[in-house]
């Protein structure tokens, strides 16, 4: 037998690398059943959502593998964010080409083993195959929100006041750099490597956000989902989106030179509705949950439409929102 539990076989891999990883949680009957099983409570609704990274579109094979398996786990911890629930487990897809060895996947499990204990939640499943393709690794979610009460997209009200996390379109210009051979101490390339998943802002605007979205694809493409689901336009000032000292640096002055960070993705912030006389309740979130929060703009205007204006009330909309796959 090799010491190589990636030549061992799966099933070896799995009792030594994963089955740690469920912290001895029940619902994950050790990795050593068909499948898990799930006890439902009452008045819980299940929040599921799935994201995959591949080699080459996602990440790069020159990241740390345990920076990839945070990256994958806070990607989809962000769509929890994105609906106010609250993480609970999660399962893994791997397909692995055939030189993923040992000290790859040691180091991917001990990223996976640190996000895990920051955002308390188990692994408890998963599948594990060969590909002669390029590396993919996909999770699944589970969280929890009180019954009917996770938030929508398409629920937003005309005259909400839209609001963002954090700041906006450092994880672009950090994935430029990336790009560019700049290493992980830069703070734009950190801010790309290892997305702060919202997941306590979210929670904490249950009851509060009318919609919300998290932004991966583009602040504006993202706020133009919400628009689109809930048939209502929206108007952004582009002088009002947080942008950090960072990104400041590395963009002019000017209103339209925020243009490229409002359509840039992978920022994994929340972008929010909130009815104006709910405003205080969000401070109260962003107090509790120590994230900040910056209005920029309201909902009106052309029925799924953004509409980005300059400090000078012009229209400065831009062509493309933001990342498209297809
Ligand atoms: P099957 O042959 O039915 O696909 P597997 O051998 O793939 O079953 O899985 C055996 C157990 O190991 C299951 O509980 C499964 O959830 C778990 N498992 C397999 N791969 C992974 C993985 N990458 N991460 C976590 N659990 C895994
Ligand atoms: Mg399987």
């Amino acid at each position: 037998m090799t010491s190589d539990p990636a030549q061992r076989g799966e099933f070896d891999l799995i009792a030594k690398l994963f089955a740690p990883l469920t912290g001895g949680d029940d619902r994950a009957l050790g990795l050593l059943d068909d499948a898990a099983v799930i006890p439902q409570k009452a008045g819980i609704d299940t929040v599921v959502s799935t994201d995959t990274l591949v080699a080459g579109v996602h990440f790069l094979m020159i990241e740390s593998a345990d920076v990839i398996a945070r990256r994958l786990l806070r990607v989809n911890l962000s769509d929890i964010a994105a609906m106010g629930a609250t993480p609970s487990a999660y399962f893994l897809n791997l397909s692995l080409p055939s030189d993923i060895g040992n000290d790859w996947l040691v180091k991917f499990a001990s990223g996976l083993a640190a996000d895990q204990q920051k955002f308390s939640l188990n692994l408890l499943g998963g599948d594990t195959t060969r590909t002669p393709g390029p590396l993919a690794l996909s999770v699944t979610i589970f969280g929890e929100a009180p019954a009917g009460h996770a938030v929508r997209r398409s629920t937003a009200q005309v005259g909400d006041r839209i609001f963002v996390s954090g700041t906006i379109g450092d994880a672009g210009l950090g994935l430029a750099r990336l790009q560019d051979g700049a290493g992980d101490a830069d703070h734009l390339v950190q801010r790309y490597q290892l997305p702060d998943p919202r997941v306590s802002l979210g929670s904490a605007l249950r009851g509060t956000a009318t919609a919300m979205a998290d932004v991966s694809d583009g602040l504006l493409a993202d706020l133009g989902h919400i628009c689109e689901a809930s048939s209502l336009g929206a108007i952004v000032e582009a002088s009002a989106v947080p942008v950090s000292d960072a990104a400041r640096l590395a963009i002019g002055p000017e209103d339209t030179d925020v243009l490229g960070l409002l359509t840039s993705g992978d920022d994994y912030e929340l972008v929010f509705t909130v009815p104006p006389g709910r405003i205080d309740h969000v401070h109260k979130a962003s107090v509790q949950a120590g994230t900040p929060v910056t209005e920029i703009g309201r909902m009106e205007g052309v029925p799924g439409e953004v509409t980005v204006k300059g400090s000078d009330g012009g229209d400065i909309t831009p062509e493309k929102t933001g990342y498209r796959h297809f």
